[in-house]
């Protein structure tokens, strides 16, 4: 049954191949589908393993059921996806203007203690970013007194995130920030 599925999926890629060639692939393969990153788009959306935001190196994966997935180059799947199925691989690139969407970030702040939980949310409200959802947990296995804040944003790029990750490392008390692919 899997082996019959398998085959009849490779099958509706090829075709879907062909006609989206059509579309943006006109010769050599060297053309990009662009996006633009708006949510709901019909013909691609932002594959959740790795959640890209607009200015990030992204590749376009051809899937039966939803269309284009669109994963970031350090997506911890972007390997296997690209070795194991190149032909679904579609090169895609951002629309030039910024974006109008908004990109779910995932980040990991590492705080030396659980009173800088307050600040640390003190300043992402300073860049007028949806949050969704935050949480604070002692570090677990761990000698220390150390704190890990999650903490998931509604970011309109890349830059802005970088902005607010350089804003986090600056703020007394916190020993890292980093994005995290989730
Ligand atoms: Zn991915």
């Amino acid at each position: 049954m899997k082996d019959y599925l398998t085959r009849e999926e490779e099958t509706v890629v090829e075709d879907k191949k062909k006609n989206s060639e059509k579309n943006f692939l006109p010769s050599g393969g060297g053309d990009y589908l662009v996006i633009d990153g708006k949510l709901g788009n019909i013909g691609y959306k932002m594959a959740r393993c790795c959640n890209p935001i607009f200015g990030d190196e992204v590749f376009g994966f051809v899937s039966v059921k939803e269309g284009i997935k669109i994963h970031r180059m350090s997506c911890p799947n972007a390997a296997r996806l690209i070795e194991n199925y190149p032909y679904r691989i579609q090169k895609v690139r951002w629309r030039e203007s910024a974006a109008s969407g908004k990109f779910q970030a995932s980040l990991k702040i590492i705080v030396e203690d659980a009173t800088v939980y307050s600040p640390v949310l003190t300043v992402i409200n300073t860049f007028m970013v949806a949050l969704r959802s935050s949480s604070l947990l002692p570090r677990s296995g761990r000698n220390t007194s150390d704190f890990e804040i999650r903490v998931q944003l509604l970011v309109s790029s890349n830059a802005q995130l970088d902005k607010i990750l350089s804003a986090l490392k600056k703020t007394r008390g916190v020993t890292s920030a980093t994005r995290i692919s989730e």
